[in-house]
């Protein structure tokens, strides 16, 4: 059952019906899936959910997705995991991690695309393509191979060596713009107004943005049908963490929460590429473009389209901003490795780092239950902390060279 009620314009209202179209005719606004949510609350229940595929499509109700079953590589419901002893280095009480670095192609994308991949076969689409930051990228190669379709995607070309590979090996075609990502994405706009493809963000955009709702939905189902008091989110284009938002609450439109969900929703970027965090630090609703230059690659968009609707949804849940520099991206992968042992890419020593920093201003208090999204995997940019991890030691194979080696540990 799909309980789908169209499309609408999310600046001027203006309605349409389902199709691959992302923008508004009248205003140009970003159009959002609407739902018919009294259709889906007499559908669902925390039972139904339950008995539903170890996979985001446990969510089908939620989403703009009529196949069943979708094309599922196993997408989502990845470990929400208790993190005692990164909370006592952060001075904090309730600390969780959202594990999405064990997702098939080890990214949060992986939700995303899913989603937009689904509906693009229901549309008729024959080829599937993308403009990435990398993981994306990944993750449409990845799907579209299992959905037996051609892929085309679009990635900066000083990429990291891992993404390259990790996008190549499944087969499609993988094209490197001599350029930074708002260069990529300019060129798949005009691409994706000359051929027949559907660009999982560009023209199925609409319904790859609801891919992210399934962040909120698992937070809330693995809690126990509870919500987090403020949960932590790296921001690229803002859409991840409008989503998050955007899921809570319908969580509780639909009666799946008893409670009216107060989630304070706090952004993370880095200071190489902050212009929303730069917006919300100067009071400003209007998001000035940067050029990214930052290890942190996959949340490198300088001009995020999102942004406004990010520091939007910031400041109606109470939350705030935070921006770190590459060493303290470097620092917040260790920190995490070292306590929890998960290891994330560049884009969750953003968010660990930015959960530190929000934690010692007081933005993020020692009484609230917090949730940090970890939305890659650190294989994925071993670049970024390769030079600051070697061998313990070096030695012979003999025993007396590891006593000399390690003297002052206690044999038995
Ligand atoms: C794409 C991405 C994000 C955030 O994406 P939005 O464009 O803000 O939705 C966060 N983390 C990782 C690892 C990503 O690849
Ligand atoms: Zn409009």
């Amino acid at each position: 059952m799909v309980h789908v009620q169209g499309l609408r314009c999310r600046e001027c209202g203006r309605e349409y019906e389902v199709a691959p179209i992302y923008t508004c005719e009248w205003c140009f606004g970003p159009l959002e899936v609407t739902y018919d949510y009294e259709a889906i609350a007499s559908a669902v229940s925390r039972e139904s959910i339950a008995a539903g595929p170890l996979s985001i499509w446990r969510y089908q109700d939620l989403l703009p997705v009529e196949r069943n079953p979708a094309l599922d590589l196993g997408a989502g419901f990845t470990p929400l995991v208790r993190a005692e002893r990164l909370a006592d280095e952060l001075g904090l009480g309730e600390v969780w991690i959202k594990n999405d670095t064990v997702n098939p192609t080890n990214s949060f994308k992986d939700r995303v695309t899913t989603v937009a991949l689904s509906k693009a076969v229901e549309f008729g689409f024959k080829t599937a393509a993308c403009a990435s930051t990398g993981n994306l990228a990944n993750a449409v190669a990845a799907h579209a191979a299992h959905a037996g379709l051609p892929s085309f995607v679009f990635i900066p070309a000083d990429l990291e060596q891992g993404k390259i590979v990790t996008t190549g090996v499944y087969g499609g075609n993988v094209v490197a713009i001599d350029g930074n990502y708002d260069d990529v994405n300019r060129l798949c706009a005009e691409i994706a107004g000359t051929y027949p493809w559907a660009f999982v963000n560009v023209n199925v955009r609409t319904f790859y943005a609801e891919g992210s709702k399934t962040l909120a939905f698992e937070t809330a189902e693995q809690l126990g049908w509870e919500t987090p008091d403020h949960v932590v989110v790296p921001v690229a284009s803002g859409s991840l963490l409008t989503k998050i938002a955007k899921g809570f609450s319908e969580l509780h439109t639909v009666g799946l929460l008893e409670d009216e969900p107060h989630v304070r929703v706090s952004g993370a970027q880095a200071t190489g590429c902050s212009p929303v965090e730069t917006a919300w630090r100067e009071g400003t609703d209007t998001i000035k473009p940067v050029k990214p230059s930052t290890i942190a690659k996959s949340l490198a968009i300088g001009n995020p389209a999102d942004g406004y609707f990010a520091i939007e949804a910031v400041r109606e849940t109470g939350g705030a901003l935070a921006a770190v520099t590459d060493g303290e991206i470097v620092e917040g992968i260790k920190l995490l490795a070292r306590t929890e042992g998960i290891f994330a890419e560049t884009a969750g020593g953003v968010t660990i780092a930015s959960l530190k920093k929000l934690a010692e201003s007081g933005v993020v208090r020692p009484d609230e239950r917090v949730v940090a999204y970890i939305t890659g995997h650190g294989l994925k940019t071993i670049e970024a902390v390769a030079p600051t991890v070697a061998p313990t030691a070096v030695i012979a194979p003999s025993l007396d060279a590891f006593h000399e080696a390690f003297p002052s540990i206690e044999e038995k």
